[in-house]
């Protein structure tokens, strides 16, 4: 396989960070936009640094006013699946949900044929796309060599733990923040807290 490679992104432990938000906000990714920092993948030579961020606007997920969790937490793992769903020719993804790594290896093929992330961040758009509650979708490529990696994954990481948080208040777990292990996030982040009691509330009403 490395044979066929030209490179790989994030190679020789090099930085790989790969996360995707999701938000009902305007002001944040109004319109399908690629952006990328640093080398395009025809300019890459080598093992290189890399980052994959998304951010996918969506229509409003939580129903009712913010009380319903299930639909916002079913559409934010469906949008995260997408990634499992996309394989550009001669771009082999290599991602691990623990570590927020997403590695690549680029084909020679590819790299002769010019390919670019503007082909690639268009195939993750068509992906996305197909999902109704998607309106449109950033998708950011880092390749800079002084772009502030350790932050992103600091990102990447305190997004995994929202998810995780929403799959808990889903799960309908203890209601005393005092004692909840999620305490520091839900702090952090507005609207978990408003999130939980509403759909507390909800369920108590029946
Ligand atoms: S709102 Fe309070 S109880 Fe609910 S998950 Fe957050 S910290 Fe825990």
């Amino acid at each position: 396989m490395m044979k066929e490679a030209a490179y790989e992104l994030g190679g020789d432990n090099k930085p790989a960070v790969n996360y995707a938000c999701v938000t009902s906000s305007d002001g944040f990714a109004d319109k399908d936009e690629i952006l990328v920092y640093g080398k395009d993948l025809n300019q890459i030579n080598g093992s290189i640094p890399f980052a994959r961020i998304v951010i996918i606007k969506t229509g409003d997920l939580t129903g009712e006013g913010q009380e319903d969790t299930e639909p916002l937490f079913r559409a934010i793992q469906d949008i995260d699946f997408v990634k499992y769903h996309v394989y550009p020719k001669g771009y082999m993804i290599r991602s691990s949900s623990d570590s927020f790594r997403e590695q690549v290896r680029v084909s020679k093929d590819a790299v002769r044929k010019g390919i670019n992330f503007e082909q690639v961040g268009n195939s993750y758009i068509a992906q996305f796309k197909k999902n109704p509650d998607v309106k449109a979708v950033k998708i950011i490529f880092v390749t800079a060599d002084d772009a502030d990696y350790a932050e992103m994954k600091k990102d990447a990481k305190k997004v995994r733990d929202i998810t995780k948080t929403l799959s808990k208040i889903l799960e309908g777990m203890a209601t005393d923040c005092h004692s909840c292990s999620l305490r520091e996030i839900c702090d952090e982040v507005e609207g978990l807290k408003e999130l939980h009691f509403g759909k507390e509330k909800k369920e108590f009403k029946g």
